[in-house]
């Protein structure tokens, strides 16, 4: 493992931990929930946004293993284990699916120890996205994931946590250009509104961890060039393909979406 030197700091936020705290989970800590609660209280949309996220996270894994034979998953900046984990559901629909979960978070490599690696066809991966090179050629990952044969790599929420200067392009097209014809992308990401609720947004992350980029639709879909992006399209999470499969929180898509919901968008694309 690369786990050297990292260890769970109570004392500091924590990206992961501040999200398991949005969605309602036990595995973060009072300076997490600190700052939680200012998401909550000057961002009151972004319980909502991570809960859409996931949902849409759910429904693309399972429109992976239901509609096409990729049986293999890269999980970047996968986060603490939740409700309905990415080995879950595409091993509910294919359970010979090997999946492949990488956080920097030390805690991710803890709780994910004991909760993400269920099987051998999961391993937990230290490292940091930035560093494709290191997660792609990680003996763990090598060990599971046959590169000769498509893999669906997933960017849920995790691409907004890397900054203009540190080519988030550049990473997704190390993996496109790493991966056979016929792998897919899923790509969730936090949508700019041009409105002062995403420019604060966007000033709350950066104050928090230094991170955090609120794209446009043309910034997001600039990430994904050179893959073709399935039906339908760039679209706020919650309207991503409300329907097609089941899911904890898959509402239909039926009602009109808050302006928050709006402020998350999924994707899902496949190299040609
Ligand atoms: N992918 C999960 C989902 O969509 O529900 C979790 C998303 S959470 C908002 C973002 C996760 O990305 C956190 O667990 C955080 O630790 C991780 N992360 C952020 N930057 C990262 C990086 N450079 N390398 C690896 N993981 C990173």
């Amino acid at each position: 493992m690369t786990d050297q030197g990292s260890s769970i700091d109570p004392t500091t936020p924590s990206i992961a931990r501040v999200y398991d705290y949005l969605l309602g989970g036990k595995d973060n800590y009072a300076v997490d929930r600190e700052i939680g609660d200012v998401f909550k209280r000057d961002l009151p949309g972004s319980v909502a946004i991570a809960f859409a996220n996931r949902a849409a996270l759910i429904r693309a894994i399972a429109q992976i293993a239901t509609t096409t034979d990729v049986r293999q998953f890269v999980d970047l900046g996968s986060g603490l284990p939740t409700a309905d984990n990415v080995h879950q559901v595409a091993q509910r629909h294919a359970p010979e699916s090997r999946i492949v979960y990488v956080d920097t978070d030390p805690q991710v490599l803890v709780h994910g120890r004991a909760l993400l690696e269920q099987n051998e066809r999961t391993r937990v991966v230290m490292a940091d996205v930035r560093n494709p090179a290191e997660v792609r050629n990680h003996p763990d990952t090598l060990e599971l994931i046959d590169f000769d044969r498509p893999v669906a790599v997933i960017f849920s929420a995790v691409l907004h946590h890397v900054n203009d200067d540190e080519d988030p392009a550049g990473i997704v097209r190390y993996w496109r250009d790493r991966v056979p014809s016929g792998s897919y992308f899923f790509v969730s990401h936090f949508r700019s509104g041009d409105n002062p609720e995403t420019e604060e947004a966007e000033q709350i992350l950066q104050r928090t961890f230094g991170r955090g980029r609120w794209r446009t639709d043309a910034e997001i879909a600039a990430l994904l060039e050179g893959l073709d992006i399935l039906e339908p399209g760039i679209v706020p999470a919650p309207l991503w393909r409300p329907d097609t499969v089941d899911s904890l929180w898959s509402d239909g898509g039926e009602r009109e979406l808050t302006v928050w919901e709006q402020l998350i968008v999924a994707a899902l694309a496949r190299k040609p």
